[in-house]
């Protein structure tokens, strides 16, 4: 009778620990993993992963080892598309004063770079062809078995989301959603929903990721995991010229206030009751429409005195609006970022923290590459910039 394999334990989710946990099961150990972080939260979920020689102890010991792993990646690259491995050519250079690395005999054509092929100071590199993966095979396979990421947005919010020329959506949570696509190797489609309705419209699984300038609030994390993209307050608009005086946050007390139905603002704006009941003045007469431009309308038409939105959005629409002539902001010197800044952010259902993980990972690859900071400069967003992909920092 064959004596059982002893139990073991792998310590650590990363590549080092699930590799190690797959070959002892292979092998016919009975395996657990004890880990303080999940897999996705591992470094090894979002660090860059470039098959190349190494450095390590004993030397005898590295060429066989990273011989091994080519050849696995190399196969799987050729056998299994959706796995997220593509071999890649290019040149692996040479940091100055680092002796040569030993290439694996079975990294066929490689070879020395030519000079041209060198960036300045470098004293050396390789020509070659390796294997690379990409982040879309963390993605968890219920979404990628989709092909395609559902995104909903309630358009239009300027510069958030609106419609080009052509009625097509464009806007920084559209143009987000697309480069999110791009890092995650799958496309995605943006979708038009009412905002009162849009968090229903995951709970039905009719999308799967809100894009629609959303406030990350504590109520809304109950449902929702927010990775959060932009950071800022909430300002006050009055008619140009400022008809009724509104220098501060209280100057709305017992006024007529419009605000998108479903938002933080009215909110806000209902938690100023006792302020102002204090001031001896009556609370603050909260006129919810279902859209940003029915608010906006409303203020134009006499209809409130005021409208209250998030930071980056009215410092777009006093740009834009008539021609820049129809609001004006209210600078409050006591709150220059606006009222309560908060984080806003991509939304998925928290029953499902892979696919906001992947989200995260994606989000920080396109901070990382400068692609995030080029679609915040193109909405006039750079001000509200996060510095890096986290999630659910509303409190
Ligand atoms: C920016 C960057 C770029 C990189 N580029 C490349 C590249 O191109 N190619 C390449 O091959 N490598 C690259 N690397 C290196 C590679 O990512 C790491 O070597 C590899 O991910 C390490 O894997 P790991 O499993 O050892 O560790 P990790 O992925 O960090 O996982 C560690 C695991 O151990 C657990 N753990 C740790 N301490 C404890 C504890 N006390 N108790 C319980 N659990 C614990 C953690 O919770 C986690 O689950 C890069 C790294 C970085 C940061």
């Amino acid at each position: 009778m064959n004596t059982p394999l002893p139990a073991v334990v792998v310590v650590g989710a990363g590549v080092i620990g699930l590799t190690t946990a797959l070959v002892a099961a292979r092998a016919g150990h009975n395996v657990t993993v004890v880990a303080a972080d999940r897999p996705e939260q591992t470094v090894s979920s979002v660090a860059a992963a470039i098959w190349a020689p190494y450095h390590a102890e004993p030397a005898s010991w590295i060429e066989p080892w990273a011989a091994t792993t080519f050849d696995v990646l190399a196969e799987i690259a050729a056998t299994t598309p959706d796995a997220g491995v593509q071999m890649r050519a290019g040149v692996v250079v040479h940091r100055a004063g680092t002796a040569p690395l030993t290439w694996p005999t079975t990294v066929a054509g490689n070879r020395p770079a030519l000079t041209d092929q060198l960036p300045d100071g470098a004293t050396g590199g390789t020509v070659c062809t390796v294997p690379i993966a990409t982040m879309s095979m963390y993605l968890p396979q219920s979404i990628r078995g989709k092909g395609e990421i559902k995104a909903a947005g309630n358009i239009p919010y300027p510069p958030y989301t609106m419609y080009d020329t052509d009625s097509k959506p464009t806007g920084f949570d559209y143009d987000l959603s697309q480069a999110l696509g791009q890092k995650l190797g799958i496309p995605v489609s943006f979708n038009q929903q009412a905002f009162s309705t849009i968090i229903p419209s995951l709970l039905s699984k009719k999308f799967d990721v809100i894009l629609s300038a959303m406030n990350d609030t504590p109520e809304r994390q109950k449902t929702l995991n927010f990775v959060d993209y932009t950071h800022g307050g909430f300002i006050i608009l009055v008619k140009s010229g400022n008809p009724d005086g509104v220098k501060a946050r209280l100057d709305v007390c017992g006024k007529t206030v419009s605000v998108q139905k479903a938002t933080v603002q009215g909110e806000l704006l209902r938690g100023l009751e006792t302020q102002c009941k204090e001031k001896g003045q009556d609370g603050v007469q909260v006129l919810e429409l279902p859209t940003d431009l029915d608010a906006q309308t409303a203020l134009r038409a006499g209809k409130s005195q005021a409208y209250v939105v998030d930071a980056p959005v009215a410092e777009y629409v006093v740009k834009t609006a008539g021609d820049g002539k129809a609001f004006e902001l209210v600078r409050d010197a006591e709150f220059p970022a606006g009222y309560l800044p908060v984080f806003s952010g991509m939304g998925n259902l928290n029953t499902d923290p892979e696919f906001t993980e992947a989200l995260r990972a994606a989000f920080q690859a396109l901070i990382n590459d400068g692609t995030y900071k080029k679609i915040l400069d193109r909405y006039s967003l750079t001000s509200y910039a996060v510095d890096s992909a986290a999630v659910n920092q509303g409190k």
